[in-house]
């Protein structure tokens, strides 16, 4: 989708795809991130393997890191569902920032859920996900005493932040960044989206200091819309790391709950997984003599993906999954069945861990 002036609109609440990286990157200042990769002293897995493929800005953050300065990084959650695979994609981006010295936030967004997902703030649902998916990043290893962990509606000042955003911005820069909505809700909800990110800069939180935000390319227009302000408002702009984004299981260009194929969630049941897994697009070819001859294609295949972004830590494992699918070695029905037993072992390790954390998680969030 393009705007009046024929720039990209990407929208962070759709399903759109991307149709063109270079401009986009151009439009939103983005830039690959292999050239700052040696600055990283602890390659994490999503470094090494390019799934965090680019950035805005990080320079400020790794100066911090060097010097030994405070920073932040900021995520979060809509408690409208429960962690999926992509759920885990931040949360896993979260913690790893965490390991290297950043102070995290992390925001229950239910707000954004009322406004995208219509459930309302203080209902059962939402209470229940918020639970929930507290749980799930906490067994994912957040150590939530060096974290800043909060539900959007209780922050009073994300609150105060989005009502002084709101008088710095036009209605037309709104449209420019994230096209026409009609509902203005969602204009809402991004203004108090920036009131999330630029609240480690707050001064009560000894700011401002430099914050990075992990997201999805799709995210885009929120990090545009709170540099923006940031300049007015004489705080750092933040920075930003971008992810590629999981491509659907069942070969959708997207994960998405309306295509429930598409992925699988980290509390789903293992027979419903291990089907998933089953259906799901590979890179194989159309014979088992033919893929013999000529090897598969991990790149184009969602069952690669799974262990490439999520479920196995060791690359040179990685790595022979790769040179047996490129081979011909391994066809993909051996194949998925070894992501299978991958992929339910995790699960399980993780719904033990995240059973003991639901009672935390409720202190957390102060909810009896
Ligand atoms: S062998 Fe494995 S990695 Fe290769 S295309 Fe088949 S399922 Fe995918």
């Amino acid at each position: 989708m393009r705007n009046d002036q024929d720039e990209q609109i990407i929208d962070p609440w759709g399903q759109n795809s991307i149709d063109d990286y270079d401009r986009l990157f151009k439009e939103f200042g983005i830039e690959y991130i292999k050239p700052l990769l040696s600055l990283f002293k602890k390659g994490h897995k999503f470094l090494r393997r390019g799934i965090i493929f680019a950035h805005t800005d990080l320079k400020p953050i790794l100066n911090a890191i060097q010097n030994g300065k405070q920073w932040s990084v900021l995520s979060g959650i809509k408690p409208s569902y429960k962690f999926h695979l992509g759920s885990l994609l931040t949360a896993t981006e979260i913690v790893m920032f965490q390991e290297m010295g950043g102070t995290p936030f992390y925001c229950i967004a239910d707000i954004e859920a009322y406004e995208d997902n219509k459930i309302p703030i203080d209902s059962k649902e939402s209470i229940e996900y918020s639970i929930d998916n507290l749980a799930d990043i906490l067994a994912l290893g957040l150590d939530p005493e060096k974290a800043y962990i909060y539900r959007q509606s209780r922050e009073e000042t994300v609150m105060r932040l989005a009502f002084i955003y709101g008088g710095r911005v036009t209605q037309n820069q709104l449209r420019a960044i994230y096209g026409e909505k009609t509902n203005f809700g969602l204009y809402m909800a991004a203004l108090v989206q920036v009131g999330d990110i630029l609240l480690p800069q707050h001064e009560k939180f000894g700011g401002p200091n430099p914050t990075v935000i992990p997201v999805g390319v799709d995210q885009a227009p929120h990090i545009r819309l709170s540099r923006d302000l940031a300049r007015k408002l004489r705080l750092i702009p933040p920075s930003a790391t971008f992810h590629k984004l999981l491509q659907g299981l069942d070969g959708s260009p997207k994960m998405s709950k309306r295509s429930p194929m598409s992925y699988f969630s980290l509390d789903e049941e293992p027979a419903s997984i291990t089907k998933k897994i089953q259906n799901a697009l590979t890179g194989g070819r159309a014979t088992a003599k033919e893929q013999r001859q000529a090897g598969g294609e991990p790149q184009k295949c969602r069952v690669y993906d799974l262990i490439k972004f999520h479920f196995l830590e060791d690359d040179k494992e990685l790595e022979t999954f790769r040179v047996n699918c490129t081979t011909g070695t391994v066809l993909c029905g051996e194949c998925k069945k070894r992501v299978i037993d991958i992929v339910l072992n995790f699960v399980q390790k993780h719904q033990e861990k995240k059973k003991k954390l639901r009672v935390l998680a409720k202190k957390i969030l102060r909810i009896d």
